[in-house]
């Protein structure tokens, strides 16, 4: 038996799963995901490559909690080699109260129940898997890493929003969230970048979700989501940053309800909305329909803004890095952004861009530009088993 830790990332409709051996955390022995829960639900593994391990059906209305039951059955019956010793979840929100991972106990399950409000699409499905091991393994340490952490180290300045202040001691801030993302991404900068690593780095986490955080000191200092997922790139399905008085206009004229608005923001706007065609960058980029071509131009332009928009947060920029699905895949979206961003010493090596390079900033250029694949399962199994003082 060799030991592991299980690392569960529950989204709104996935449940993404992994075993990293606790003497070698950075590699899973073992991944997978539930997607489309609630609506046909499919169980995939995706590492150990050619694995042939036979797979649970799912009943079609499969819930996040019965998934879960069904993961861990599954896993004693077939991952029966591997001693499962800590479970580290990702956990949305941690609110002011949660700076870093921490061991979950009763009162910091409370805690976190009481942040639910603050993101009700995922903290609820995070917690119940919680419970669900506690009350099956009331002895397996359990470890909470929260998205928001990471930017607890934001001045105060740059978390907050105009808004009378005593809104923001209630904590109507901006938190901003793929914290475990951008964790990962700062602990390779030593390696990258050498002494620059402390240097002014963006760092562009450009997946379904989408959002920018601006390092110094390796050290996040601001970010472009806010109190929610929302705030500020387009995304695959979400709008970005918008204009606050659209919605008041969608309700006051309009009389758009509250989760009509809801469903705009979240899942009808970003890609998939202005091109009519699809959320996914490598679907648009397949497509010769003019709307794709907006969506992709207006994905890069707002993308550059952003970019711009964290400069005064850390003085200049040394390096920009590219991350997650579209970031590490999409030469064409990081030569597009970066060509809008020459005045800050941006300059792309078309080759290297093409052809899977690191480094793909030319040689000349002030700002060096990487691309470095992000691994969140890592940063959770690393946390879970320091906190859970596995080693
Ligand atoms: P999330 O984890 O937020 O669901 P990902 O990080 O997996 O999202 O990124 C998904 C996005 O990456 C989609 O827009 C997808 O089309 C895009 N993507 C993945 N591979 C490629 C590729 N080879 N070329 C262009 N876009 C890609």
């Amino acid at each position: 038996m060799n030991d592991v830790v299980l690392t569960l990332n529950a989204g709104s409709s996935s449940l993404k799963f992994a075993l990293h051996a606790v003497d070698a955390p950075l590699v899973p022995v073992l991944r997978g995901k539930v997607t489309r829960l609630k609506r046909a639900p499919a169980f995939s593994v995706s590492v150990p490559k050619e694995a042939n391990l036979p797979l649970p059906t799912l009943a079609l209305d499969c819930t996040h909690e019965e998934a879960t039951v069904i993961l861990l059955d599954w896993l004693t019956e077939h991952a029966a080699q591997h001693a499962i010793r800590a479970v580290g979840h990702r956990v949305v929100h941690g609110g002011t109260i949660f700076d870093g991972p921490t061991r979950v106990d009763a009162d910091k399950l409370a805690q976190m129940a009481e942040l639910t409000p603050l993101a009700p699409l995922h903290q609820p499905h995070n917690l119940a898997a919680v419970r669900l091991i506690a009350q099956r393994s009331p002895d397996l340490p359990q470890v909470a890493c929260f998205d928001t952490s990471f930017h607890a180290t934001q001045p105060e300045v740059n978390r907050l929003f105009a808004l009378p202040y005593d809104m923001s001691q209630q904590g109507l801030l901006r938190y901003g969230f793929h914290g475990l993302s951008y964790e990962f991404i700062a602990s390779t900068l030593p390696e990258h970048l050498g002494t620059e690593a402390d240097g002014r780095v963006v760092v562009a986490h450009l997946g379904n979700g989408a959002s920018l955080c601006a390092l110094k000191d390796q050290k996040s200092v601001a970010t472009t989501m806010g109190f929610t997922a929302l705030d500020g790139l387009v995304m695959g399905r979400r709008s970005g940053r918008i204009d606050p008085g659209v919605i008041l206009y969608l309700v006051q004229q309009r009389g758009m309800s509250v989760p009509e608005i809801d469903a705009l923001l979240y899942q009808q706007s970003g890609l998939l909305g202005v091109s009519g065609i699809s959320n996914a960058m490598q679907d648009l980029e397949a497509s010769d329909d003019p709307r794709a071509k907006l969506a992709i131009d207006l994905f890069c332009y707002r993308a550059a803004c952003e970019i711009a928009g964290l400069i005064p947060a850390i003085g200049g920029l040394d390096a920009l890095i590219f991350t997650a699905g579209i970031g590490e895949n999409s030469a064409a979206t990081r030569q597009a952004i970066c060509d809008q961003l020459s005045w800050l010493g941006v300059e792309v090596d078309r080759f290297a861009n093409e052809n899977g390079a690191v480094v793909i900033s030319t040689p000349e250029a002030s700002c060096k530009v990487l691309v470095v694949p992000t691994n969140e399962d890592a940063v959770i199994a690393q946390s879970t088993i320091r906190i859970a003082d596995l080693t």
